[in-house]
């Protein structure tokens, strides 16, 4: 009975501990994020590379982190962070990546142009993708915040990562979390951070990019309103726009997505558990 309790002790402290700690979920699968220890706290902030790319770093319980995000088409195995201080010298630490499938979803689009795009959609889409890679492309040194707050109180109504289907047609995985509100719902600021765009999207429909430092961005997609421009300032939990259901949608929701590293993350991995409804 004894060790029954114990048991059941530290399974309530490690429970305690994995919803209050504000960190990350180490979670080193396609679409999560790996946390990886690279050195103590004594250090001076390491430069950390993940596929040629820089990756966030972070200073928290005595040691310093890379927090990188691992795409979903990566295959299972092991890989590289590599990371440097002042004198140049290059370090490396390899971690393994295992596997996770996902689910398929299957939607129906009533207008079929956001599933199948004119010619003239089409160039429109062109350019767009030009403004979203300059977007997340964005890259500001300034310290993290690994504690958010969620964007929005509602049902989940789609995960990260589904395996997608629109009109029976085979299109790129979800790269984000959908959370369902009604028209004018508040949305928030995840953390603190700048306005890098806000644009009306052929797809995405009004939508905001937030840069939050050291390539952690969040965006916010399928808005009513946006109440931010471009270099503003907001802070965590400001509001800077309104659920909505513009772009390729099926119904009012914000989709949220998380890039590190330009990489499309699950949100879930970074936010505080849903309050029981
Ligand atoms: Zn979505």
């Amino acid at each position: 009975m004894k060790k029954l309790f114990y048991l059941s002790l530290a399974a309530s402290l490690y429970f305690h501990l994995a919803t209050t700690l504000a960190f990350p979920l180490h979670q080193p699968v396609p679409g999560g994020t790996a946390i990886i220890e690279l050195s103590s706290a004594d250090t001076t902030q390491p430069t950390a590379f993940y596929k040629n790319q820089r990756v966030a770093v972070h200073k928290h319980d005595g040691a310093w982190y890379a927090l990188i995000g691992i795409s979903l088409n990566t295959k299972p195995g092991r890989y590289i962070v590599s990371y440097q201080f002042d004198d140049n010298k290059l370090y490396q630490h390899s971690f393994d990546i295992k596997n996770k499938t996902y689910k398929a979803q299957y939607l129906n689009v009533k207008n079929k142009r956001k599933v199948n795009p004119t010619a003239e959609d089409m160039k429109r889409i062109v350019k767009e993708r030009a403004i979203k890679t300059a977007a997340k492309n964005t890259w500001s040194e300034q310290t993290i915040q690994t504690e958010f707050v969620r964007p929005v109180d509602g049902r989940i109504s789609s995960i990260f990562g589904l395996r997608r289907f629109f009109n029976q047609q085979a299109r790129r995985p979800h790269s984000g979390l959908d959370i369902a509100a009604a028209q004018g719902t508040p949305v928030k600021a995840i953390a603190d951070g700048r306005v890098i765009e806000t644009a009306d999207f052929f797809f995405s429909g009004n939508m905001i990019y937030l840069d939050h430092g050291q390539g952690v961005i969040s965006l916010y997609a399928h808005l009513y309103k946006t109440h931010v421009k471009p270099g503003q300032h907001v802070k965590q939990g400001e509001i800077i726009g309104e659920v909505g259901e513009t772009g390729r949608v099926t119904g009012p929701h914000l989709h949220l997505s998380l890039l590190l590293n330009r990489t499309a993350v699950d949100p879930e991995h970074w936010l505080p558990a849903t309050k029981p409804q």
